[in-house]
């Protein structure tokens, strides 16, 4: 929108001139520019509100003294009644015009319709924010948080509704594209309107445990008892080479091992509660929508889990398997501290074996660990690891190919979501707001929060 400025910049004046009597009257010997700012968001927030009270008590034109139904019958004016909404200026009371009489029972204010607005609710301006805080922080501290910025309070159970209504939006999301890549119409639809496929893609999949806690006794009654399930996340994207003066400490050493630094971009995250078979449907969905199923190249990462391989060779059987390379090493470290109390025989074996995997002698590193076997119970364990992976671990090869190998992306990925923000203090979980909370957090994370904003601003008018 397009302001006058010149009358912004009279209100401006005006409001200096309240803020400077406030400073007079008050006395205060010391007033610091935090002060007069603060006066100034104080007051500002107040304006807004106000403004927004005339707005809307102004909106409603030439009355009407009828006017029809939703249903089709006929509404009659009754007065202008009041109603509530609250703003990111804080809540604001208004006066409009009211329908009712129809046979239907239901009521109508024009008003209300032509701006989306659901009376004594929050605006879709203020529910962005507080969903924002809410997948970000404990909603009871994404509340104290809020506090700071805007200036008035919200309560706990407003931050969890609205983040988990933004979740909601984004299962509908994901449902609708589920149904549509379930069907072979739907299919072919999609096929028509596609953008060019990406020449290599990658996809990675992970779990994480995620602690569910009724809270309540309607909780109490599905699910009486703590218990833990895995939150199933996936993560699509494109590989791009770091160019030189962006790399960090680390990737610079690693570039001059390795000669090049690749890292990801365009990552689109996806996540649920639910068996595999039915996350599976989801995989295929959010591949369809990257152009999975028509890159020329497709490549996934993982850390090695059989129900994610199976799921792959289910889904996209042509794709490539990578088990990621941060696994693959961390388990000779681990074998390494088992069998070696010797710090010098440990650092040598270790550095020999991660060498041969680094070339892809998976046969070697294989060998190495039958040596340790009455040593080890994880170098016994690992045979089965390291020979059931073999061709996914030839990692010369895959790095000659000029493929990403570490799965760096879903790991961060999970991490974010249920480390940073399922497991905060303070977090309880029933399994429909983890799930929730967590797709508005993978939205956000995917670059598509801006989606969300938009359908929540047309929810009222869906109603
Ligand atoms: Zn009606």
């Amino acid at each position: 929108m397009k302001y006058n400025i010149e009358k912004i910049n009279e209100i401006g004046k005006m409001l200096a001139e309240v803020i400077e009597d406030a400073i007079q009257t008050e006395g205060q010997a010391e007033v610091l520019i935090g002060d007069v700012e603060m006066a100034l968001r104080e007051s500002l927030r107040e304006i807004g509100r106000s403004a927004l009270k005339c707005f809307l008590e102004n909106a409603d034109g030439e009355l009407e003294a009828e006017m029809e139904c939703a249903c089709g019958g006929r509404l009659k004016y009754q007065r202008r009644r009041e109603a509530t909404l609250w703003s990111v200026f804080d809540k604001v009371v208004y006066q409009r015009a009211y329908y009712a009489g129809c046979a239907c029972g239901k009521g109508h204010a024009p008003v209300d319709r032509r701006y989306g607005i659901e009376p004594g609710k929050v605006t879709a301006g203020l529910a962005h924010l507080i969903a924002l805080s809410g997948i970000h922080k404990a909603f009871e501290d994404g509340r104290k948080w809020l506090k700071e910025f805007l200036l008035f309070e919200v309560s706990e159970n407003t931050v969890r509704a609205e983040t988990q209504k933004m979740g909601a939006l984004q299962r509908q999301t994901d449902t609708e594209l589920v149904k549509e890549t379930q069907d072979e119409s739907g299919l072919q639809k999609r096929e028509r309107s596609q953008p060019p496929a990406p020449n290599i893609l990658y996809g990675s999949i992970d779990a994480a445990k995620v602690r569910i806690e009724p809270r309540d006794e309607k909780e109490k009654a599905v699910e009486n008892r703590e218990t833990w399930r895995d939150l199933k996340a996936g993560c699509w994207y494109e590989g791009e080479f770091v160019p030189h003066r962006q790399r960090s400490v680390r990737q610079k050493d690693k570039a001059q091992r390795e000669g090049v630094v690749l890292r990801a971009k365009n990552q689109q995250y996806f996540c649920d509660i639910e068996r595999a078979e039915e996350f599976g449907k989801l995989l295929w969905a959010t591949g369809c929508a990257v152009g999975a199923d028509r890159a020329r190249i497709l490549v996934f990462i993982c850390d090695g889990a059989v129900w994610i391989w199976n799921l792959i060779d289910h889904y996209f059987p042509n794709a490539i398997h990578i088990v990621d390379w941060y696994h693959a090493v961390d388990r000779l470290k681990r074998i390494a501290e088992e069998a070696f109390s010797n710090l010098e025989e440990r650092q040598a074996w270790l550095e020999k074996n991660t060498e041969d995997l680094w070339q892809g002698s998976v046969e070697a590193v294989i060998e190495a660990c039958q040596l340790l076997e009455r040593k080890s119970n994880l170098a016994k364990q690992s045979l089965l690891y390291y020979g059931n992976n073999m061709e996914r671990m030839r990692y010369a090869h895959f790095r000659a190919a000029g493929y990403l190998i570490g799965s760096g992306v879903i790991e961060s990925g999970c991490k974010q979501i249920v480390t940073q923000r399922l497991k905060l203090p303070g977090a309880q979980w029933n399994v429909e707001g983890a799930v929730l909370t967590a797709k508005a957090r993978a939205a956000w994370m995917s670059g598509n929060w801006q989606k969300l904003v938009s359908a929540r601003s047309l929810l009222p008018l869906a109603a």
